[in-house]
């Protein structure tokens, strides 16, 4: 068996769940402390010291930790959120206020032909006129209430008429085609589309790159936090299969809300 065998990299560093962490760390604790009580002194420091070096390489060593450590943890009277529930929850994507079946290739060739984006070394980016305006926009509509957002939505994209709005507690939404756009998508997007007026003759191609833009973001459109990178599905989320790596993500910590899924 190969160290890399042992070792479950997708529960452990970056990916370590704390809730299950901890409530391994616990029960491994309460057994060793079991033997300790039972006079079986040499039993009870194998048992601690095998056990938190199974939690440090494998994140957890009680079986379904996964399905029950968040709850058992939600449950418990801590003070505070002592396990920051901010970007290793997850997130799920929003929708997005441009429905396209462009290939997303396609549409950065198309978008660089446009001049609207241009190659920076190993990166691209949106060429500095675009740029301006598209952050000028997005300025703009962070700061409009929801339904003055939902208003300049309606107006602006042709494809779309009134539009509904959604509060609820996990933040503010417009209701598109029956989707939830998340309010800092909207503002990415719908800045990102009307930056793309002046370059990019196509329709379609401006509604598919509004949408694109999204992966330049570097800070939450809508409150300024800077985005941080994040999986898609921590430990708690049930990601089971070996075979799937988890999605990379963008995500605002403050709004929590996922930004942009960078493509594996
Ligand atoms: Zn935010």
């Amino acid at each position: 068996m190969k160290w890399d065998d042992i070792r479950r990299s997708e529960y452990t560093g970056a990916n370590r769940c704390w809730p299950c962490t901890s409530v391994n760390l616990g029960l491994v604790g309460l057994v060793a402390l079991w033997l300790y009580r039972r006079d079986r002194r040499v039993g009870a420091l194998a048992a601690a010291a095998i056990g938190v070096a199974a939690v440090a390489v494998r994140g957890y060593v009680v079986p379904y930790t996964p399905q029950f450590a968040p709850r058992l943890v939600e449950t418990l009277p801590l003070p505070g959120d002592p396990f920051g529930k901010g970007p290793e929850r997850d997130i799920p994507e929003s929708a997005s206020l441009t429905g396209t079946d462009l290939d997303g290739t396609a549409v950065l060739q198309e978008l660089a032909a446009a001049g609207a984006i241009e190659a920076d070394g190993d990166l691209i980016r949106p060429t500095a006129a675009v740029d301006r305006e598209w952050r000028g926009q997005m300025d703009r509509l962070a700061a409009e209430p929801l339904a003055a957002l939902a208003r300049d939505a309606a107006e602006t994209v042709p494809t779309m008429d009134e539009l509904d709005t959604h509060v609820d507690e996990n933040g503010e939404w417009l209701v598109v085609d029956g989707g939830l756009v998340a309010r800092p998508v909207v503002v990415a997007e719908l800045a990102a589309y009307l930056a793309l007026a002046g370059t990019v003759e196509d329709q379609q191609v401006r509604l598919a790159g509004a949408r694109a833009f999204r992966m330049f973001l570097d800070s939450c459109p809508d409150c300024g936090t800077e985005l941080v990178e994040s999986s898609a599905v921590s430990c708690c989320g049930g990601y089971t299969d070996p075979q799937t790596k988890p999605e990379d993500v963008l995500v605002c910590p403050s709004c929590e809300q996922r930004l942009f899924t960078i493509p594996t």
